[in-house]
């Protein structure tokens, strides 16, 4: 189909490139012009525009067949114009109604790049006919949003949806995957209003799955990286080298040496008290519905004190919410002082100072982007505008009707001396959360004073997370978003949402799954927890996928009050898959209160799973059986790394242990395996079986890798008590430390 012609080409460091001009087709329309590096060759039609690439080291095609349209809008109808620029590795095709298109090879011929001049006011929508994938080639998409979304085009679900950029459940990357004839492509963005369209159609058996680009507003490129034969690994660590080069991938050591206290948030559970005072205001802000106080400020020391102490919990990152005049989030954003219903300024200073005493990250929680009428400092000025000069509200909370602040406005807010600096000043917090920045969609305001667009909505947010940074040290927000990881150290919200991996976006509805592919980017990069509280008794799949991800949980449902000194009504029932967490028959935590028994269990085998892999990205995720229910997560490499089997189906499994031999997993049972430790629910290991199952974790008390160390801790939560190792037999109920060797 392409005429052939004369080659020249040039090189230039190692990498090759070439810009050919070619002859015009025998049919008189369509000279093509191809652009090619070592990874990729683009062929596009100097008329048409039409355009192919095929990734050089698989061979695989995009599109597979035919041809892909250079974008659809006005200004792009009609024949175009060629002109190109061997030196810059760029074709530049002007339409005749005004826009044109440039094709360049970039990031040293990576990658092709589509980008638009000329385009006014319109929207573009470009490469729903490239990234085609049907039942033929076989394959998936892969979406950035929370964790990860794996989309395959064989589903029999028909969905359309958008993933826009930075939006709530959007892509969280500004990057999608795709993979057809196990060869995979990236395409990259830099600008928040690229809204990416994925559809899968189904027609009989046939099924297709596209992905258009919508190109708004300033959004006027999109790159395409093929990187040869991989799978979702392939696009994760491809991904990771470019987000490095574009300064997202800060990881954790860089924060640790930015602030100390970083490195205590390693293998952290997070626990907060959600609300301490607990006020609801009717709409209007002006009458009070509730309150009540949960926990006052001597209280909530009580409970860090009672998890370090009682429970043994070395780390934790303790929030506290509701600590603020009138209670959460009453008459945001003026804070100060700190209620009195709760014990006031002092009593929050001491609550602080005693938690973080017991090396616990206090940290308070804030909002400066929700505004309520019966704020001291209510002004519409600080507001967000509508194009018709209307205030923009946001939700119905516990305040009220909050109203939007704009982003600048937000950060001159939070800069009054009355507000970030004098709470710093007050309680010294290490660290400090704000509620719902990362969260919402990027913003526009239409206020003559302070207009605003998405890109700029962010520019402000990232501002002022380095203003709360460099206050307390350490800051964070919910959900979390690729541009906020060099700019905040942990994100509420990413992992999963009420025990769930999504807050509205529904996995089945998209014929997908859910793969933990931020971890696969990022996990060496940031403390991130999930949010909002879940029923223990119904988690055991949540804690399944925290365990795959190595992070913590977030426990957001504490008891009002001192709640281990009253007696609940016991409600779950423990023997049932979903609650199995909540056991603790013959185990640590038996006969305490039923919170603390899940808190114990779960931060036990979490917060060690984390601590073994938080430096490590995930190297490698694999389905180790056909129905996808058996995975497993390799984290690091080599010696060091660590291997983590989780069983997601409904019936048990056998898997091989390296140190415990043939193993079966329960369902939402698991087994982690590294130098330093090992940790399974399991109902069969090292050769014993354990009816009904058991839970246990070994971690070295001298350093030392498990299969030389003379000390081991053996942690034990619920099932029957005895543990072999190194061919020896140990009852463990609680917890005890073995001498496995003479010394
Ligand atoms: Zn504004």
């Amino acid at each position: 189909m392409m005429p052939q012609g004369e080659k020249t080409s040039l090189k230039r460091g190692s990498i090759l490139v070439c810009l050919l001009m070619l002859l015009p087709a025998a049919n008189g329309r369509g000279a093509v012009t191809s652009l090619e590096s070592d990874s990729l060759r683009v062929q596009v039609n100097n008329e048409t525009g039409q355009w192919t690439l095929v990734d050089k080291r698989s061979g695989v095609q995009w599109p597979s067949d035919g041809t892909a349209s250079p974008g659809n809008s006005s200004r792009l109808q009609g024949v175009f114009a060629a002109s190109g620029d061997a030196q810059k590795n760029t074709l530049r095709l002007a339409g005749e109604k005004g826009g044109a298109v440039v094709f360049s090879l970039v990031d040293g011929g990576r990658a092709l790049e589509l980008r638009y001049e000329n385009a006014g006011d319109e929207t573009i929508r470009v490469l729903g006919d490239a990234l085609t994938i049907t039942d033929a080639q076989d394959g998936y998409a892969i979406v950035p949003s929370r964790e990860g979304l794996l989309v395959p085009v064989k589903n029999d679900k028909a969905f359309k949806r958008m993933f826009g950029t930075s939006e709530y459940e959007g892509c969280h990357m500004n990057m999608l995957g795709f993979v057809k004839k196990s060869s995979a492509l990236i395409v990259t963005w830099d600008d928040a209003y690229v809204f990416p369209e994925i559809e899968r159609t189904v027609s009989g058996n046939e099924h297709k799955l596209t992905a258009v680009f919508e190109l708004r507003r300033s959004a006027r490129l999109v790159r395409l990286m093929p990187l040869g034969k991989g799978d979702w690994n392939t696009v994760a660590s491809e991904y990771r080298r470019y987000a490095e080069g574009r300064g997202f991938a800060v990881t954790l050591r860089e924060k640790i040496k930015r602030d100390p206290h970083v490195e205590r948030m390693v293998g952290a559970s997070n626990a907060k008290l959600w609300t301490c005072l607990n006020r609801r205001m009717n709409e209007e802000s002006t009458a009070e519905e509730s309150v009540k106080v949960q926990w006052t400020f001597d209280e909530a020391a009580r409970i860090a004190e009672h998890l370090r102490k009682d429970l043994g919990i070395e780390r934790c990152f303790f929030m506290m919410g509701g600590w603020t005049e009138g209670g959460y989030d009453v008459r945001h954003p003026d804070n100060l002082p700190a209620n009195p219903e709760c014990g006031g300024n002092e009593a929050l200073a001491d609550a602080v100072k005693r938690i973080q005493s017991l090396n616990y990250i206090g940290c308070l929680h804030d909002n400066v982007q929700d505004m309520y009428r019966d704020a001291k400092s209510w002004s519409p000025d600080f507001i967000e505008k509508n194009a018709d000069g209307s205030l923009i509200a946001g939700g119905r909370w516990l305040g009220g009707r909050a109203y939007m602040v704009c982003a600048p406005k937000q950060l001159e807010l939070a800069q009054r001396t009355q507000n970030l600096s004098a709470i710093h000043d007050l309680f010294s917090p290490w660290a400090y959360f704000v509620d719902t920045t990362y969260a919402v969609p990027p913003r526009e305001c239409y206020d003559p004073t302070h207009p605003i667009g998405r890109n700029d909505d962010i520019a402000w947010k990232i501002r002022l997370s380095d203003y709360g940074r460099n206050l307390f040290g350490i800051f964070g927000s919910e959900c979390g978003r690729e541009w906020a990881l060099p700019h905040s150290d942990f994100f509420e919200g990413l992992v999963g949402v009420s025990g769930h991996y999504y807050h509205q976006l529904k996995p089945e509805e998209l014929g997908a799954q859910v793969i933990p592919f931020f971890e696969m980017v990022y996990h060496d990069c940031q403390v991130c927890y999930g949010k909002y509280g879940y029923r223990a008794d119904e988690a055991a799949e949540y804690v399944a996928h925290h365990v795959l991800c190595a992070r913590p949980l977030h426990y957001h449902s504490f008891p009002d009050h001192l709640y281990w000194q009253s007696r609940p009504e016991k409600r779950a029932n423990p023997s049932a898959d979903l609650a199995c967490y909540t056991r603790s028959d013959n185990g640590w935590a038996e006969g305490l209160h039923p919170y603390d028994v899940f808190l114990k269990n779960t931060h036990e085998v979490l917060g060690a799973i984390n601590e073994v892999t938080a430096y490590n990205r995930l190297t490698e995720f694999r389905y180790l059986s056909d129905n996808g229910a058996v995975r497993q997560a390799v984290y690091g490499e080599g010696d060091e790394a660590t291997r983590i089997t989780v069983n997601f189906g409904q019936t048990p499994v056998e898997v091989t242990s390296q140190t415990g031999g043939r193993t079966v997993l329960p369902p939402w049972g698991f087994l982690t395996e590294s130098p330093r430790l090992i940790a399974f629910y399991a109902t069969r290991w090292n050769g014993r079986d354990y009816p009904n199952a058991a839970l246990f974790t070994l971690r070295p008390t001298d350093n030392k890798p498990l299969k030389d160390s003379g000390s081991i801790r053996i942690f034990h939560a619920f099932g029957p008590t005895t543990l072999v190792w190194a061919g020896k037999s140990y009852e463990v109920e609680r917890e005890e430390v073995i001498k496995p060797w003479p010394q």
